[in-house]
This record gives structure tokens, C-alpha cells and sequence, in this order.
């Protein structure tokens, strides 16, 4: 998407060669049109893939998730992110490192709001190892649902995450994919 490839040079400050801050944008803020035309765009890539639900992690997938819900006319459903120790017999539970945290948290979704018969699409603002989506395919996985695709608004390629969900044979799509912050510079893919 070029309009979001022109928001990233202007607004995107680099943290280092391995993190971008993108506050304005999916971190903090949220820009209401630019994140409604991203859900449409994702609904249009994975049309036909009879969609029962959409699912993310809080928090700052949940904006462009529901874009993408709203479009397709399912429901959304948010993992919870918590740092526990007690176990939820309620719940599907797997931990995951934080990438940005630094710490390790439990990823939670109630079991009455995934089952077998839901065909998922996952959709995450940014990836990078990836530990967040084999979490949350984890989860889908022990619900017995199915994965119908997996979007992602920003892959940073230079990071393994999206890679290797490909490798496993998911449909990957990502809005925008950087290939390098190296030298102080965003390099598109
Ligand atoms: P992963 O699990 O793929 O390693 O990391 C994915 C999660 O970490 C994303 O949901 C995202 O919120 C956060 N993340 C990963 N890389 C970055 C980054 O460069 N900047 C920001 N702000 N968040 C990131």
C-alpha cells in the first residue's frame, strides 16, 4: 500500500536496526480512514476464504482487526495478553515472548469464543520473530478451528516471523514489508 509506505517515511522514527516506532499510526494512535481502508484491503486479499471469524492480540491489533472484521460482516476476537501464573480451565493459554517487552505473557482466549467450526483469519499490525502469531495459531489450533490466512499490516523481512509462517504453508499478506532499518534508513522491500 503506498499511501501507508508514504505515512511510515513521515511519521516512523527508527529505534534501532531492529525496531521502528510507529506510534501515530498502529502503536498508540490510530488514523480511523487510513486503518478502515487497510481492513479493506485485507478483506479483498482473502476474499472467498469463507471467513468465520477474525482474530488478533491486544492491543494494537484490535484497530485494523475490526477494519477487517467490519468489512467481511464476522465477528472479532482479541487474545488477551497477561503476564499469569494460574491456569484458566475456561481458556485457551499459550505463552509467547514479547518482542517489544522483553518478557514473557500468556496469550488468552475464552474457549466459548473460538470452536471447531470457525474458519480464522489472524490479522497483527507489525511482525517480526513471529512468536506472536505461532502463538495465536497455537491457540486456533487447539480449538480445533482452521486458519483461513494470516494479514499483517508491516513485516519487517529482515526479521524471520513471516518467512516462516510462509514456509508452513500459510497465505501470508502484508500491507507493506521493510527489508532494512540499517543506517538510520526505512528500505521497502
Ligand atoms: P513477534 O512476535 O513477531 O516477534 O513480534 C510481534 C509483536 O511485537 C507485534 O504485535 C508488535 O506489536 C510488536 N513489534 C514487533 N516489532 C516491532 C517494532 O519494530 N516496533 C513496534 N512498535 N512493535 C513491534
Amino acid at each position: 500500500m503506498d499511501i501507508l509506505k508514504e505515512r511510515i517515511l513521515q511519521e516512523a522514527t527508527i529505534v534501532n536496526s531492529g525496531v521502528l516506532k510507529l506510534d501515530s499510526l498502529l502503536n498508540h494512535g490510530v488514523d480511523p480512514q487510513l486503518t478502515m481502508e487497510m481492513g479493506k484491503e485485507f478483506a479483498r486479499r482473502f476474499e472467498g476464504k469463507k471467513i468465520t471469524k477474525v482474530i488478533t492480540v491486544e492491543s494494537s491489533g484490535i484497530p485494523v482487526a475490526f477494519a477487517t472484521a467490519l468489512t467481511l460482516g464476522v465477528p472479532l476476537v482479541f487474545a488477551r495478553r497477561k503476564k499469569t501464573l494460574l491456569g484458566d480451565a475456561d481458556a485457551y493459554v499459550e505463552r509467547v515472548p514479547s518482542f517489544t517487552k522483553g518478557i514473557v505473557t500468556d496469550l488468552i482466549v475464552s474457549r466459548h469464543l473460538l470452536g471447531a467450526e470457525d474458519s480464522v483469519l489472524f490479522i497483527d499490525d507489525i511482525i517480526a520473530n513471529g512468536d506472536a502469531a505461532r502463538g495465536l495459531l497455537k491457540i486456533i489450533e487447539q480449538a480445533g478451528a482452521s486458519v483461513a490466512g494470516i494479514g499483517i499490516v508491516l513485516e519487517k523481512s529482515f526479521q524471520a516471523g513471516g518467512k516462516a509462517l510462509r514456509e508452513l504453508g500459510f497465505q501470508v499478506e502484508t500491507l507493506v514489508r521493510i527489508s532494512s532499518l540499517e543506517g538510520e534508513t526505512i528500505t521497502f522491500e
